[in-house]
């Protein structure tokens, strides 16, 4: 059976993993030069040298928000080389990049191919696929695909009153690598979510003033004296900002931390997938198999989880539903159990933003998806770690990079620092 994997980064070197494991034949297509995905970082902010939108959001001094034990994959230990848990993006890119060697992928990987399009044929799967070098187009057929393409690169803009008026610079997150050019700037960021707090942290180190501002919560964590916490921008008038609380700051820079939209531009209408609600994709059983083509699954659309480990565990379940060891509900079983999900969360009054949340659920998901998949759930120590590591960062946000943290058994971890 020939799989198409579209992607080289977690998602996609942890699918072709599985794939290969279960000696299916793989390919897999990778737009860029190297494997780890959003962890190459690139000085180029906005085009590659193919003029492509480039990919990765990384920003220079990125560093794990995650302790490294939630970032490793079944087989590979991933140990910094330092005391920290929370090591900057090249390590966390040699540790893919080495996972990749371990389990011999590189081979299977075709480098600076973009896949263009992907549709359905009567009984296989048609990819469209750009080789960059050659500047040449071919059609290639498979019998399975799963799509790894990344959530973190196409840029979602917030709608403000008067953006274009603004007469200083203003950028997405994604475009933002380095803070030297905003060096005694009065900068604005607008979000609150990590990015923003990432990256105005960041830039506080040399601008003349930061502003934030949040628009449903504002953080509950310690940011410095430099950084002004203010409430939505209501309106932008030439380089005057005016905040919903009637107050005004004279800006040179925004830098929105907005988030990013799915970018599913390659799924022909053929597939039978369809964009609803500005960002949930109908109809997806448990959030990653195409319910009418169950030959096709989507890895790293969840949020709020372990994304490693859960690109993992969606993969094992696809490949072994792919040789037949285990068996998914029939299709028409798996639209209705979208349906119902779809229903549930709307009701619940969630907004497709958080559609793929799992959020509380997640031990719940994995455990799930863990049965359907016929092998072990992961360990409860994971599920504690990142509670725990969550909930310290919120409070903590100055410091909890100097955390030590270390696994003691299955259940257990202990922190120093
Ligand atoms: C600034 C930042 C910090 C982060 N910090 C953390 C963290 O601390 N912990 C954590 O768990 N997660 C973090 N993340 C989330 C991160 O995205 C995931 O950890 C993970 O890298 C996602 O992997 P992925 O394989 O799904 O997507 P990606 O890493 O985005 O990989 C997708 C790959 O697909 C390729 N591709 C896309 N479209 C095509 C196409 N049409 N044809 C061919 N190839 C294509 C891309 O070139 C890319 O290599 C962070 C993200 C950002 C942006």
């Amino acid at each position: 059976m020939k799989v198409a994997i579209i992607g080289a980064g977690v998602a996609g070197i942890a699918a072709a993993r599985r794939a290969v494991q279960y000696n299916l034949e793989c390919t897999i297509f990778e737009a860029i030069g190297s494997i780890g995905g959003t962890w190459v970082y690139t000085e180029n902010a906005f085009t590659d040298e193919f003029n492509n939108p480039v990919h990765s959001s990384l920003f220079a001094s990125v560093r794990l928000l995650t302790p490294v034990q939630l970032m490793e994959m079944e087989g590979l230990e991933f140990k910094p080389k330092n005391k920290s848990s929370y090591p900057g993006h090249a390590e966390v890119l040699e540790y893919l990049q080495n996972f990749a060697k371990k389990y011999e992928l590189e081979k299977y990987v075709k480098f600076f191919h973009k896949v263009l399009k992907i549709s359905r044929e009567p009984d296989c799967w048609k990819l469209t696929v750009k080789n960059l070098k050659e500047n040449s187009i071919s059609d290639h057929l498979f019998d399975a695909v799963m799509l790894c393409n990344g959530r973190h690169s196409k840029p979602k803009l917030p709608r403000i009153h008067g953006m274009e008026t603004f007469t200083g610079d203003q950028i997405h997150s994604h475009n933002y690598r380095r803070n030297n050019s905003y060096k005694d700037k009065r900068l604005l960021v607008v979000g609150a979510g990590t990015s923003a707090l990432e990256i105005s942290l960041d830039c506080s180190k040399v601008t003349q003033k930061s502003y934030l501002s949040y628009r449903s919560a504002a953080p509950k964590t310690e940011l410095g004296e430099k950084i002004e916490i203010k409430p939505q921008v209501s309106l932008i008038k030439g380089n005057e900002i005016h905040f919903k609380d009637g107050t005004c700051a004279v800006i040179d820079s925004i830098i929105y931390c907005t988030g990013y939209e799915y970018d599913c531009s390659v799924l022909d209408s053929s597939c039978g997938i369809e964009l609803i609600d500005g960002g949930i994709l109908k109809p997806l059983y448990k959030m990653f198999i195409n319910a009418v083509q169950p030959t096709m699954c989507i890895l790293g659309l969840a949020t709020r989880t372990i994304i490693p480990a859960l690109a993992d565990l969606h993969a094992e379940l696809f490949v072994k539903h792919l040789i037949r060891k285990v068996n998914l509900p029939s299709s028409e079983e798996m639209v209705q159990s979208f349906e119902d999900e779809y229903r549930k969360k709307r009701e619940a009054g969630i907004e497709a933003a958080d559609f793929y949340n799992l959020g509380l659920q997640m031990k719940e998901y994995f455990d799930e998806i863990s049965k359907m998949a016929n092998t072990k759930s992961l360990l409860p120590v994971k599920f504690r770690l990142r509670e725990y590591s969550r909930e310290y960062r919120k409070k903590n946000y100055l410091t909890f990079r100097e955390q030590q943290i270390k696994i003691i058994d299955d259940e257990n971890f202990e922190c120093c620092g």
